[in-house]
């Protein structure tokens, strides 16, 4: 909580009740939630707060890397406390997203220096597929 303070006075923003609710919400989960879930989480706690001071806080929190932001195709926009580099992967029949344990891509980032005349700073790695929940209920079935 003190790291927050002085993260958000470093970044001259004020540390509102609702960014603080929107960065709790994030690093007590690890679902990836998206900005819809954690405006239907907050709500009994926060019953004044709209989707939109969601959207906003999770910009703020985004832009001083609180937070990051997961684009999983077609616009889908999910949000993690985690700001680490790590790999996801998604459901695609269910849409819920996981992060990938004990396997890290950061040599990539070196790998392609090779094929090009960019300085690579950063990559993102999504994986898509069907979760365990998902290929037993299509069993099932
Ligand atoms: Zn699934
Ligand atoms: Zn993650």
């Amino acid at each position: 909580m003190n790291n927050l303070a002085n993260i958000f006075r470093e970044k001259k923003l004020k540390l509102t009740p609702q960014r603080i609710a929107v960065y709790k919400f994030l690093q007590s989960t690890n679902e990836h939630p998206s900005a819809e879930t954690i405006y239907k989480a907050l709500q009994t706690e926060y019953p004044t707060m709209s989707l939109a001071t969601v959207y906003k806080a999770l910009k703020t929190l985004v832009e001083v890397n609180l937070v990051q932001e997961l684009n999983v195709g077609e616009g889908n926009f999910r949000y993690d406390g985690n700001t680490s580099p790590h790999p996801h992967i998604q459901c695609l029949n269910c849409s819920k997203v996981d992060d990938v344990h004990g396997v890290c891509f950061s040599d990539l980032n070196d790998k392609v220096k090779d094929f090009t005349d960019y300085e690579v700073l950063a990559n993102q790695i999504y994986f898509y597929g069907i979760c365990k929940s998902c290929k037993n209920s299509i069993k099932e079935n």
